[in-house]
């Protein structure tokens, strides 16, 4: 079983967990499950066409863990300027759009966690807000009890391709600079066996609430966290390298937007350095 959200065993046990964002098992996905239009679609919002799937609610699936409705494509697909499209390794990258930030102020971004939780998603989400807060970003994330920019809501994902879904980010940040609405935590029994500890839930909330503020996954050329060596193909890829963040990464390189979790919430320099630079 796969699971995607880092896992430290690397390769080792072949099972990764995917993180927060549905990364699901599937790595490679079906592309014949799209047609070429949606294809084309989804390359022209910045993601590899071949590396992507129709879920059975009519969704998009890319990354293996990020979830776009034909909606947020065709927004990302006007926003998205070719001459960021790059080609590249495995670094640090962003959406081509991040929250917006009004001047020298910090913005709040309220997070609600959803009920149904066992109480240490509770604790594991407080860990995840107050290590994002400790970096003095731009941005600064408070708890809520109703409402909230970002909501976490409970669900069984299943598994995909053999491997485990964690969690499902609702795409990326919109053009108008808000965060994405959401992410959802697997309640399926493979999904739960993961996430036991406040930590464990921690490093996968960091995760998604990364892809919610328009982080992608480091290593998404080749997902060498999942003990994998994806290839996409010569797509041009939209993403945007982080100035200042590591150019060449191995399987093992600690980083919380790595494709597979290796059950380290702590951010790494670099990672810090990623989020200093875009927030
Ligand atoms: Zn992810």
């Amino acid at each position: 079983m796969k699971r995607m959200i880092y896992s430290t065993g690397m390769a080792a046990m072949l099972a990764v967990v995917m993180i927060g964002c549905q990364k699901s098992s599937s790595d490679k996905a079906d592309a014949s499950a799209l047609s070429a239009d949606e294809r084309n679609l989804i390359q022209s919002a910045g993601f590899n066409g071949n590396w992507a799937e129709k879920t059975s609610d009519g969704d998009y699936l890319v990354e293996g863990d990020i979830l776009l409705t034909k909606a947020q494509l065709d927004e990302l697909a006007v926003t998205a300027p070719a001459h960021e499209l790059i080609i590249a390794g495995e670094e640090h990258y962003r959406t081509t759009n991040v929250v917006s930030t009004p001047g020298t102020s910090q913005r709040t971004i309220t997070v609600r966690l959803g009920s149904g939780f066992p109480s240490y998603y509770s604790t594991g989400l407080d860990q995840a807000l107050a290590r994002y807060n400790a970096l003095n970003l731009r941005i600064r994330f408070q708890r809520v009890t109703s409402g909230g920019n970002i909501v976490i809501t409970g669900r069984n994902l299943g598994t995909s391709g053999g491997g485990c879904i964690l969690g499902q980010a609702s795409g990326f940040p919109t053009a108008s600079g808000n965060p994405s609405s959401g992410f959802t935590l697997s309640t399926s029994s493979c999904a739960t066996s993961y996430l036991n500890t406040a930590n464990k839930v921690d490093e996968v909330i960091a995760h998604e609430i990364g892809h919610c503020i328009g982080f992608r996954h480091t290593d998404y050329m080749n997902r060498s966290s999942c003990g994998q060596n994806v290839n996409e193909g010569t797509a041009g890829v939209g993403a945007v390298w982080i100035p200042g963040t590591p150019t060449t990464v191995t399987g093992g390189y600690n980083s919380w937007m790595m494709a597979c979790t290796n059950s380290n919430p702590a951010f790494s320099s670099a990672d810090g350095t990623a989020l200093n630079y875009v927030y």
